[in-house]
């Protein structure tokens, strides 16, 4: 339920309608619309009478939200969230930012591949140390010392680090690492106890649609990391499983606009295991662009060849230069202040 105010609503009247809801047993969520004032209610909100709660003076009208989603809905929050990842860049809300590196952390080549990507203007690296595969005899990733690999690439490149966590009992190790957005998979994307546990600190999280996850099911994802405290999710679409196989996954990219609609949350968008080859993937990074994302996932190495895992979707330093250059056209085609 949302409490829409009338546009001379005072402070102190607002703050009396907010510990009204509270002493009800509901979080009032207060947030500033385009040119009024939102609250927010969440919880059990039967015990909440709407018509007396619409006949309240600050009230101009009280509105049902009938999606499952709460807090990550753009009823409740109508201004797009802007999400902190540190080292001064901030993705939604029309800044755009490009998130780059290997599939794997595999070693001392991640510095030269992050060298290049933040050369070619990607303003976040990202790399696994923990690897979900899909044989429990496939390389599993490097573990805290691939974190202490990132963490390097960090301080020599001012730039946000981006990597996965699998397990809720690592997220205390990523905390002392300070990782700076923590990734989870299409694997875990309805690994609730995960998502309760990333929702207890205040780490930006990149959450991916689940592999065979609908719209729906990604939002309530989030809900669930919300739920717990932690307001700064970036939602990903990184392709479904479909009847398709000439492709990795089938990219989505009607969830961009819709995802937009229906949520404040950033969306970035994965053209590499969306497509799931190097040859697919700048097209459709350019498409995802023109899509709208707040935001790109690339997976760049420099032999690609003889990468860890997920070679075949690569894009070599030299490639991400010329995608980076397309992808900077586009941005300022749909977005004239983009070229500015
Ligand atoms: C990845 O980013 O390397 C990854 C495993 O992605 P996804 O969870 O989308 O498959
Ligand atoms: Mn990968």
């Amino acid at each position: 339920m949302i409490a829409i105010l009338k546009k001379n609503a005072d402070e102190s009247a607002v703050s009396h309608l907010v510990s009204w809801i509270e002493k009800k047993g509901l979080e009032a969520h207060v947030s500033q619309g385009t040119d009024e004032l939102i609250i927010g209610l969440v919880g059990d909100t039967t015990k909440i009478d709407p018509f007396l709660l619409e006949s309240m003076d600050i009230v101009e009208r009280v509105q049902r939200v009938s999606e499952p989603f709460k807090k990550a809905n753009r009823k409740f929050h109508p201004t797009d969230t802007v999400v902190d990842c540190g080292f001064g860049v901030k993705i939604g809300g029309g800044n755009f930012q490009v998130i780059a590196g290997p599939c794997s952390v595999e070693g001392e080549n991640l510095i030269r591949i992050a060298r290049r990507v933040k050369a070619a203007g990607a303003t976040m690296l990202r790399g696994g140390a923990y690897k979900p595969r899909t044989s429990p005899y496939a390389y599993q990733g490097m573990g805290a010392e691939g974190l202490d690999l990132l963490c390097e690439a960090r301080a020599e490149l001012d730039m946000p680090i981006v990597t996965e966590i699998m397990d809720p009992r690592d997220v205390q190790l990523f905390l002392d690492k300070k990782i700076d957005v923590m990734q989870i998979g299409a694997r875990n994307a309805q690994n609730f106890p995960l998502l309760k546990e990333v929702g207890k600190t205040q780490t930006p999280v990149l959450l991916k649609r689940g592999m065979s996850g609908t719209i729906d099911e990604l939002l309530m994802a989030a809900e669930y990391i919300m739920s717990e405290g932690n307001d700064n999710v970036i939602l990903c679409e990184r392709g479904i499983r479909t009847f398709e196989t000439r492709t990795r996954n089938t990219f989505d990219l009607n969830a961009v606009p819709v995802l937009h609609y229906l949520s404040h949350l950033p969306v970035v968008a994965d053209p590499s295991h969306a497509t799931g080859y190097t040859r697919y993937v700048e097209p459709m990074a350019l498409a995802a662009t023109a899509a709208g994302a707040d935001g790109l996932e690339i997976e760049v190495h420099d032999d690609p060849s003889h990468a860890w895992s997920d070679g075949a979707q690569a894009l070599t330093p030299d490639m991400f230069d010329d995608v980076m250059r397309r992808i900077q056209i586009i941005r300022e085609a749909i977005t004239p202040e983009a070229g500015a």
